[in-house]
């Protein structure tokens, strides 16, 4: 069972209006979808171009020993993904700011 989000009562999930308050309960479930996949995504999106310069540091420092050459190298790469992540960072922020501006509740 789900709730109708204008009045709280109790509705089938397949019904389309509201019996109680006559609330279109289709647009409000299409829309809830929307920003959850949208918000989701974009979370996913900053952990793995987190994750990814991360292990490139990581490497990099376990190669200095062998290749000091190899190293300096993903390091460099490590550096430009830090810096391509503080980027996906911003528009996942400007993105989420424009859905609260935009009069969507995200919570
Ligand atoms: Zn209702």
């Amino acid at each position: 069972m789900r709730k109708c989000q204008r009045c709280g009562s109790e509705i089938d999930k397949d019904m389309i209006v509201c019996p109680n308050c006559g609330e279109e309960l289709q647009l409000l479930k299409a829309q809830s979808k929307f920003e959850f996949v949208n918000i989701h995504f974009l979370r996913w999106l900053e952990c793995l171009a987190l994750i990814f310069p991360l292990i490139g540091f990581i490497i990099g420092y376990c190669m200095k020993r062998k290749s000091a050459f190899i190293s300096k190298n993903v390091i460099k790469f490590s550096i430009v993904g830090v810096a391509l992540w503080a980027m996906l960072f911003f528009l996942a922020f400007i993105c989420l700011l424009a859905l609260i501006l935009s009069g969507i509740s995200l919570f």
